[in-house]
């Protein structure tokens, strides 16, 4: 069975504000959804203000797309969370957000290389970007499925970054942990070369990390 969020429209109500108070969005943009027991999906509504949101506001959307409940218009990037959740079932969370630093590796299309510990604990890897695809169409969705082999997180080309886990609370880390090794490796170019981890580290670090991925 696939995993689920216990609570799941309070889980993501509480994400959407904490995504928007860590500065990992700004005004409306991104969106947050996660599984239902019941097989369904709960994700943020289009074009809402994350601080005027309520539970009332959140939509709830069959793994099919089709809209279960809620008055308001899913998220315009339905599809790629449909087609996240649809590939990985041990996944139930997946946050998307254009934060800064990340971003800019987007624009750049360029990889966050795995050059810290912590973050391949917690990530499985670099975080790889996709190929261009426009915002709201099922081949962005397609493209993020491919990025995310083996990971928690990728890049979505000229856009922002999408994380997926089996919390939203891990989800959330991931967030946070892909944009703050993003500035770390932005800063540490500038003082000249960058070391990746050791390609032996890398592998047993990535074994942990699938590990942790198991355990919600
Ligand atoms: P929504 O407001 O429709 O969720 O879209 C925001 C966004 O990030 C589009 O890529
Ligand atoms: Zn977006």
């Amino acid at each position: 069975m696939a995993r689920y969020v216990e609570n799941a429209q309070e889980e993501v109500l509480a994400a959407a504000k904490e995504l928007l108070e860590k500065g990992l969005v700004e005004g409306t943009a991104g969106n947050i959804s996660a599984r239902q027991q019941d097989g369904n999906i709960v994700i943020t509504p289009s074009s809402l203000d994350y601080r005027e949101m309520t539970l009332e506001d959140l939509v709830v959307i069959s793994p099919a797309g089709e809209v279960v409940s809620g008055h308001r218009p899913p998220s315009s990037e339905k599809l790629l969370h449909l087609s996240c959740m649809g590939a990985y079932e041990d996944i139930a969370c997946v946050i998307h957000s254009h934060a800064i630093y990340a971003s800019m590796f987007a624009v750049a299309q360029q990889p966050v290389p795995a050059c810290i510990d912590e973050f391949s604990v917690y990530i499985g890897g670099d975080v790889r970007c996709t190929e261009y695809a426009m915002s709201g169409t099922d081949e962005l969705g397609e493209q993020a499925v491919k990025a995310l082999e083996g990971r928690g997180a990728a890049l979505i080309a000229n856009h922002g970054m999408v994380a997926v886990a089996p919390t939203t609370g891990k989800a959330m880390h991931i967030t946070a942990l892909v944009e703050r090794s993003a500035k770390i490796i932005w800063g540490a170019r500038q003082l000249g070369e960058i070391h990746h981890l050791p390609e032996k580290v890398d592998e047993s670090f990535a074994s942990v990390y699938e590990y942790l991925r198991t355990q919600a």
